[in-house]
């Protein structure tokens, strides 16, 4: 099923537009959408996930009128919040068993294996007697997969999901995410761009509630191919750099500063070509370095 965003604006009442004319169309299998905080994703994701209304444009998800029709969508959907509540005193048995019957599964056999099968799954068979307040958050995390699973979801949406994972419970999060399976949509919200480049054949790079960048991010990595210099530079002569030349990015190694450029030319004599990664495309994209096509 494909999933198909028409020109989707939305302006709140304080007057911030979170998103701008969005237009996408989502196969299925993992799709990142990758943005910095404040671009619009969570807006978008409560969009789709029929839960606000955007001011114009319109949703559809195969046959569904995702915006007229938001009991249809929730059947297909699972949905994966930023922050989900929690009840601290329930166990993961329980409260998935909970959710499952909430979610229409009445037939105690099979919600009994159903959510044996969902806790075998994401790891938390050993802890499923446990309360759910002293879950870590890599498990927290894998209790809101396994909760968005129930029912057979055909959209599956996740938003900023390994934000304050420690590398371990990301590893294991991205693994249980891969394992999904390519027969439905998959979406990735997240500002982590490691998170789109482990997962997503196919990505948005969305700024200020604009779509930016669309493609798979292999053939988007490599259109910048003989386009990215690195230089080192003293800490002093960043601004002067960022004045003259398209700097993608600088970070500090061992004291200096390690600068990141974009130029079809070697854009001076210090400068050496590197490899481009997804992060260049994305700050190049969304500083306006002119990845695809002119410089604005
Ligand atoms: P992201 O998920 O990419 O961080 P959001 O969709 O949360 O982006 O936010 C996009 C913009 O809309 C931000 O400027 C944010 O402050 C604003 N915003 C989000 N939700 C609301 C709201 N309920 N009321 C007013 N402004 C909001």
């Amino acid at each position: 099923m494909e999933l198909k965003i028409e020109h989707v604006s939305k302006t709140y009442p304080n007057g911030v537009r979170a998103l701008n004319n969005v237009s996408l169309h989502i196969k299925n299998g993992m799709f990142g959408l990758l943005g910095p905080n404040g671009a619009g994703k969570s807006t978008l994701m409560r969009t789709i996930s029929a839960l606000q209304d955007p001011d114009e444009g319109s949703i559809r998800f195969g046959d569904i009128d995702v915006l007229k029709d938001k009991q249809a969508v929730r059947e297909v959907l699972g949905y994966l919040p930023q922050e989900f509540g929690l009840y601290p005193k329930v166990t993961a048995l329980d409260f998935l068993d909970h959710l499952a019957v909430m979610k229409g599964v009445t037939n105690g056999k099979e919600r009994k294996g159903l959510v044996e099968s969902l806790l075998h799954q994401t790891n938390l068979w050993d802890v499923r007697k446990k309360r759910l307040g002293s879950f870590s958050g890599g498990m927290k995390q894998r209790f809101g997969i396994a909760q968005a699973l129930i029912g057979n979801p055909k959209l599956i949406i996740v938003d900023e999901p390994t934000a304050g994972l420690d590398p371990t419970e990301r590893y294991r999060f991205h693994n249980l995410l891969s394992e999904i399976g390519e027969n439905v949509v998959v979406i990735l919200s997240t500002h982590i761009v490691d998170d789109v480049s482990d997962l997503c054949h196919s990505m948005a790079i969305i700024h200020e509630g604009e779509v930016r960048l669309v493609g798979d991010p292999l053939d988007l990595v490599k259109q910048m191919e003989g386009r990215v210099w690195r230089m080192i530079s003293e800490k002093s002569e960043l601004e002067l750099l960022e004045s003259t030349h398209n700097v993608i990015s600088s970070r500090l190694y061992m004291g200096r500063l390690q600068v990141r450029l974009f130029s079809d030319s070697q854009p001076s004599t210090e400068s050496e070509p590197v490899a481009p990664e997804i992060e260049d495309l994305y700050f190049s994209t969304i500083n306006d370095l002119g990845v695809n096509g002119e410089k604005e």
